[in-house]
Formats: structure tokens, sequence, C-alpha cells
């Protein structure tokens, strides 16, 4: 079986580390199988690229199409482009894409249209906000994917409801919890630790680039502000995303607890997330992460397409408004965390699963 795998930003690399890992183990064993690695270049920053390939041992992409940025249109269409011409110049059996990002859609799109069959990764979860860009990424990768992979029985079901063939739908768990464990030994300080005096628990990790919060500078700098006075006793960490970063670079910003700095490789990153006293994210993917190390996380959204890690207890849905934050987070200082757990299935072993039901398909 020959697989085309797609990545092309930052949580893709995450995703798809452990299922070229399960594909390596199957080809030892002696299973025919392959696999062609399409980066699409939607994201080209080392800091958001080269350093997950180099941390994660990915290997070099074969071909990198370099759509880099653009509008959602200007960038969909760019990636169409480039995919349908390396497709057609080396066929295959399968296409596989992980995640929610453009690249996802625009290749699932392109693959169909050459007869080719399509797997998706973490299909089925939905937030149900059309004014993301990612939930119209799920709805359309998903109309037309063959091999369903989802992360929680609730993203099943979701497909189910919408008519998607029982056969083809596989719980498997989540392979972005496979590259945390396979990695979890690995983890290690950043260079700044001691040079801004973090200690375990001291410091809260701060994350926010979704559109909603961050393209308004002035509603930015408000927020911004608030969660600078949200706690008296602790650091607040922000790895600011490149996209909060330009928004950000003509304000003059003073802060008394919020320390900036680059966004981070994943093993420093997962050190900071394992060692924090909490997260205040809009991603989805380090809410998946903090459930399963025990971090208690708010999330500045109005609602989640994995609602499971708000279920089992570890992460909060705050809204976007800085005071329902200032009540929520106080909630939290007074009473603790709430109890939480490790959703089904989240154990290491998504990534194998889904290699031997392909192989299994063929
Ligand atoms: N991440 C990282 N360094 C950072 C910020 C995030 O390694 O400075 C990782 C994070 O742990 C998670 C992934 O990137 O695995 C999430 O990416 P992002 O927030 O861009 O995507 P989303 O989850 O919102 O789709």
């Amino acid at each position: 079986m020959k697989i085309t795998i797609i990545a092309g930003a930052r949580p893709n690399f995450i995703k798809i580390a452990p299922i070229i890992n399960a594909i390596k183990r199957k080809q030892n064993e002696g299973f025919d199988v392959s696999f062609r690695l399409v980066h699409t270049g939607q994201h080209y920053d080392k800091n958001l690229s080269d350093t997950f390939f180099e941390e994660l041992n990915i290997p070099k992409p074969s071909v990198n199409l370099e759509v880099k940025s653009g509008s959602q249109a200007e960038q969909t269409a760019a990636i169409m482009i480039a995919f349908e011409k390396e497709l057609i110049q080396n066929p295959c059996d399968l296409v596989l894409v992980v995640g929610d990002v453009n690249s996802t859609m625009a290749c699932s799109i392109v693959a169909k249209k050459c007869n080719t069959k399509v797997a998706h990764v973490e299909a089925g979860i939905r937030s149900g906000d059309l004014t993301m860009p990612e939930e119209i990424n799920r709805m359309l990768t998903d109309s037309i994917t063959d091999y369903f992979f989802t992360t929680s029985t609730s993203a099943s079901e979701n497909l189910l409801k919408l008519g998607s063939d029982p056969e083809n739908i596989h719980f498997v768990g989540n392979v972005m919890i496979d590259t945390l464990y396979q990695n979890i030994n690995r983890i290690s300080a950043p260079d700044f630790w001691k040079e801004h005096l973090l200690n375990e628990k001291n410091y809260i990790i701060l994350t926010l680039h979704r559109p909603g919060n961050v393209d308004e500078v002035s509603s930015l700098l408000e927020l911004l502000h608030g969660i600078d006075n949200l706690v008296t006793d602790k650091k607040i960490l922000f790895p600011i995303h490149p996209r909060t970063q330009a928004i950000l670079s003509e304000s003059d910003i003073k802060f008394k607890n919020i320390i900036f700095v680059a966004p981070q490789g994943y093993l420093n990153f997962m050190y900071l997330i394992k060692n924090s006293f909490a997260v205040i994210t809009d991603s989805g993917g380090i809410s998946e992460e903090t459930t399963v190390m025990g971090i208690p996380c708010f999330t500045m959204r109005n609602n989640t397409e994995r609602p499971e890690t708000e279920t089992i207890g570890s992460n909060t849905i705050v809204g976007t408004s800085l005071e329902n934050l200032q009540k929520i987070f106080g909630m939290f200082l007074k009473n603790g965390p709430r109890k939480s757990g490790i959703p089904e299935l989240w154990d290491g072993k998504a990534s194998e699963r889904i290699i031997s039901i392909l192989l299994d398909k063929k």
C-alpha cells in the first residue's frame, strides 16, 4: 500500500510523527507499505515547522509545495493546484490527512477528484462554529473521506448522524497523545527557565492565536492587561504565535507578569506545560495535552470541538470575555482544580491502530 501523508502546519507535524513511526514498524515486520510525505508549506517559519521535524525525527518531506501564506481562498487554491500536479506525478493508493487546516481540506478534495481514497485522522469532531475556518475544513473533509479515524465516541456519533458508513468509522484514540507518550521522557526546560526564575507551578502558560481573540489590537491589549492582573504571585509565560506577534508589533506594551517568548519547540513546550500551574489558551490541541498531563486548562473560546476534554474535567470553556475569565479563574484559585481523568483510548496506541486497520482494508 502506497500512502501519501499530508502535513502543512504545526499541529499536523505533531500528529503525523507517530503515524510515520507506526508505518516504519509495519515495514520492519514485513508489511508491504510505503509512504510519501508531502509538506504543503502552509507553515514555513523555523519555529513552526523545521524544529518539529528535527525534534520529532520526522523524515525530510519528499516534496515541499511551498504555498506559504495568503487569504483563505488563495492558500486553499494554491495547495490544490500544487498538490494536483504532485499527485498526478506520484500516484498512490491512499491520501492520509490529519486535523483541520487548509491543507487537510484542499488535499482531500484533490485526492478524491483524482479517484484516490482519503483517510482522515481526527475525523468527526465539530464545534458547530462556522466562523472558524477549521470547522469548514472539518465538514468538507469529512464529506468526502473514505476512512474516518476518530478520537472520541462523540466524534464517531457525529459522523453516524451525517450518514457516514459505520464500517469505515474507527474510534482509535488520539495521535497527538501518541506523540506525547513517545516523547515525554525527552522533554526539557528551555534556556530561559532559570533566567525568568521559573519553577514548578509558579507560572501560567498563555497561548492565543485565533482570529476572534487576536485580530482586533485594542481588545487583545485589554484582554492581555486583564490576564496580567489575574494573579499576583505567578508569572504568565506567553509563547507568542507569529500571527499574534504581527498584530502586537506596533504596540508599546508593558506588563508586570506576562513574559513574551518565541513559539517553543515541542520538547520545551511540553516541559513548560507539564510544570505549569494552569494554561490559558485558544488552542484545541493544547487542551488535549493538558487533559493527559492533568493541568487545568481554560479555553478562551465559546465552544470546543473536543467536548471530552471538558466533560472529563480538565478543560473549562471560558468564552472570550475578560469578565468571564476573571470570574472562572477566580473560582479556580479559590476552590482548586476540578477532578479530571484521561479519555478512553488516549493511550499512545492510536497510530498503531490506524495503520493496522488501513492494511486490513487493502
Ligand atoms: N505547541 C508547541 N509550541 C508552542 C505552542 C504550541 O509545540 O509554542 C504545540 C502544542 O503543544 C500543540 C500544538 O502545537 O501540540 C497546537 O498547535 P496550535 O495551537 O497551533 O493548533 P491548534 O491546536 O489550535 O489547532
